[in-house]
């Protein structure tokens, strides 16, 4: 780095791009934000800032040292197949995000143990009849994936009074949270949760991981709440598994067609209800504050978190 840096700000949209690149305007010295222009030239940029970039971006800016993801979730990046293989990539931590998240999932396990969803339809009756109170060691939930965001919903929760768990690939101590470490405690982990929260990121270890087998170990009248990738859940067996009654209900928040079809039957399900990826948005005053300090510490030489690891795929 040093004077002359140059960055290329590439998003799935132009006037995304410019947006973005507006937003890091003037943020770092000596440095020159670059909107991606699918027409233009090789600016010989030194790093990008990206969000669902187009692929020809790879292969144009060869001199890239590190591309910084707009958002937590890399899938989609590593799935391009013009991405350099050694080219550092890092992502989002949080930078927001976290405490959006806790509130997505707080209200999708209180619509579902304090039974909103019944008020909401006896109001259409005029009906004013109260159910009794909750017993909260009746509602276990299961956090999937304690990392930058899945931790602090895990946490909140439990301050909520609920039982919580949490499942990741490694075990570690989490204050009022019963962590389960590895692919073999995964069935333990599920036989205890009531309401399941997705917090995973998209691998090919984790892919269709809300499966029939794995949502079948949940305890009876079970509730999914699905914030991390649609390609996570196989929609045919939630569906089965809601008809059957094995299942109360879903809050989904991804799906694995987006937007989610017209025609798709998680429309009008009256056990599911949907959001259009809105679970956690990436907030631009705290996103360009993180990244800016990243690329300050490279300046300087020093390590940087947040990075993405090729091998494991997040
Ligand atoms: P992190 O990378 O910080 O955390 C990932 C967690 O998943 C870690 O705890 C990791 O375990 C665990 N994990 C990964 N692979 C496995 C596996 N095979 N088995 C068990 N555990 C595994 O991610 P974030 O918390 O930042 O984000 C999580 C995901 O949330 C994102 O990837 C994105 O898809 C989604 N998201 C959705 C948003 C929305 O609006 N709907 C917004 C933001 C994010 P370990 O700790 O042991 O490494």
């Amino acid at each position: 780095m040093g004077a002359g840096t140059k960055i290329i700000v590439a998003t799935n949209s132009r006037p995304g791009s410019a947006k973005w690149c507006n937003a890091f305007e003037g943020s770092l010295p000596d440095t020159q934000f670059i909107p991606w222009d699918e027409a233009g030239e090789p600016v010989g940029a030194d790093y990008a800032i990206v969000w669902q970039p187009a692929p020809a971006l790879f292969v144009r800016e060869t001199r890239l040292q590190a591309v910084f993801n707009l958002g937590a979730g890399i899938d989609s990046l590593l799935g391009l197949p013009e991405l350099p293989g050694n080219l550092p990539i890092v992502r989002l931590e949080d930078a927001g995000m976290a405490e959006q998240m806790v509130e997505y999932v707080v209200y999708g396990l209180l619509r579902a143990a304090r039974e909103f969803g019944v008020y909401e339809a006896q109001q259409q009756a005029s009906e004013w009849s109260g159910l009794p109170p909750i017993d909260r060691l009746r509602w276990p939930v299961g956090v999937m994936g304690l990392g930058a965001i899945g931790e602090r919903v895990a946490r909140a929760v439990a301050q909520l009074g609920y039982p919580v768990a949490g499942w990741a690939r490694r075990s570690r101590e989490i204050d009022g949270v019963q962590v389960y470490g590895g692919a073999e405690r995964l069935p333990a982990f599920l036989a205890r949760t009531r309401v399941l929260v997705n917090l995973l990121p998209l691998t090919p270890e984790t892919e269709n991981i809300l499966n029939r087998e794995n949502l079948e170990q949940l305890l009876p009248r079970a509730y999914l709440i699905n914030v991390a990738r649609g390609r996570h859940l196989v929609e045919q067996d939630l569906l089965d598994l809601l008809a059957c009654g094995r299942l109360a209900g879903a809050l989904l928040d991804v799906f694995r067609s987006e937007p989610l079809p017209k025609n798709h039957p998680f429309w009008s399900h009256a056990s599911i209800t949907v959001t259009p990826h809105i679970a956690a948005i990436t907030l631009r005053e705290d996103t360009v504050h993180q990244i800016v300090n990243k690329i300050g510490n490279l300046k300087k030489g020093l390590p940087i978190s947040g990075r993405v690891s090729r091998e494991q795929g997040y």
